[in-house]
């Protein structure tokens, strides 16, 4: 082909070919965990150890990488093990500027993990180029932005604060769970990793862990996150990234019919009598919605509400709903609300009347509905 296939080809078709030996269309899974090495010693099928590679895995990788338009990507067993690659790959000691709101996994990891090997980390609104611009240090070696963040769905600018990190010698990374390469691809944007918890849109049906790190080069700084990989050892298994790569097929059609449900229920709660503030980049009266337009194609499946009240009224929201469940995480086909705060423990910013929305696939007047039910009381 000439041009590149476009995304939804790419997602059905990137890193997937026939087995030649059985004709089989869809892949098969290699449980082995060794192959068999050549007379002269050698491995000329690339395939020695299961820990280092596996055929699925590879696969996987391909098509991830792929999708978000970069040179290299490796596979983990979680988001979080992707998450500590990235750090682990910095300079003994570096200091990260994160955006605020972040993963709040993530942000233990700095404060209270890798803090123990003498990494030090400043939290930043990074909506505000200036102040990260303000925090940055001599040993500054990475930027770590999430948007959209979580859970207050803030917009920072990716092309912005690439060339910031770039000018002064640190490198960008964007966890793109959020977004998915669907609708934002950071790497086009300027950043030097994008990072995923492939457990939310990529896996999509809430029954796999798994995580990503793809990069803009296959460089110096890949190297040393493939090497936490092989020797690290946080590896997915082979079904895992079987798991991932069917669901990456129906990845675009699944977010956009996500995306414009959740547009729909935004826009319904943010007239709603009993909400008080509706957080979704897509509506007009957001704050980062110019930002997004120009970043993204869409504006995601993220939705938070601030309850009228306080705790008490939202947790009691929470408890009536009938279609949303209950549990934290995100990214699959049943919606899912949060009472947010509770899950995140003391300390958090995250106001104590504002729900988490994941909307799924279901009909979206059966989630309005539903969410008009359990803000209406009895
Ligand atoms: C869930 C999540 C993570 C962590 O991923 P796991 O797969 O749970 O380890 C990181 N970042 C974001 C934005 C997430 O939602």
């Amino acid at each position: 082909m000439a041009t590149k296939p476009r995304t939804d080809t790419l997602a059905v078709h990137a890193g997937r070919a026939a087995d030649v030996s059985t004709g089989a269309v869809a892949p098969a899974i290699h449980l082995s965990t060794t192959f068999v090495r050549d007379e002269d010693g050698g491995y000329a099928r690339g395939y020695d150890y299961g820990r280092t590679a596996n055929p699925g895995r590879a696969s996987l990788e391909q098509a991830l990488t792929a999708l978000e338009n970069g040179e290299a990507g490796a596979a983990f067993s979680s988001g979080t093990a992707a998450t500590l690659a990235v750090f682990q790959a910095m300079p003994p000691g570096s200091h990260v500027i994160a955006t605020d709101d972040c993963y709040h996994g993530t942000r233990k990891q700095l404060t209270e993990l890798v803090s123990d090997w003498g990494y030090s980390a400043s939290f930043v609104d990074t909506r505000d180029i200036e102040a990260v611009a303000e925090a940055f240090r001599d040993d500054t070696a990475l930027v770590w932005v999430e948007t959209p963040s979580n859970p207050s769905l803030a917009i920072s600018d990716l092309a912005a604060l690439a060339s910031l990190a770039h000018a002064r010698g640190a490198v960008l990374a964007c966890d793109n769970t959020f977004a998915t390469p669907i609708v934002q691809r950071p790497l086009d944007l300027g950043a030097d990793m994008a990072v995923h918890s492939t457990t939310k849109y990529i896996g999509g049906h809430s029954d796999v862990i798994g995580g990503a790190v793809i990069a803009r080069d296959d460089n110096a700084l890949f190297e040393r996150i493939r090497r936490f990989q092989h020797t690290g050892g946080a590896v997915p298994s082979a079904f895992d990234c079987w798991l991932l790569l069917r669901s990456l097929a129906t990845l675009p059609v699944r977010v956009r019919a996500q995306n414009a449900g959740a547009a729909r229920i935004a826009a319904h709660l943010d007239q709603h009598p009993r909400v008080e503030r509706t957080l979704y980049p897509g509506l007009a009266g957001h704050p980062g919605r110019a930002l997004a337009e120009t970043q993204m194609d869409g504006f995601g499946a993220m939705v938070s509400l601030c309850v009228s009240g306080g705790r008490d009224e939202a947790m009691a929201v929470a408890a009536r709903t009938r279609l949303f469940t209950r549990a934290t995480s995100l990214g699959g086909v049943e919606s899912l609300i949060e009472h947010r705060a509770s899950i995140e423990g003391p300390g958090t910013s995250t106001p104590d009347n504002l729900l988490r929305l994941s909307i799924g696939l279901e009909h979206t007047d059966d989630l309005i509905e539903d969410l008009d039910q359990a803000l209406g009381g009895d």
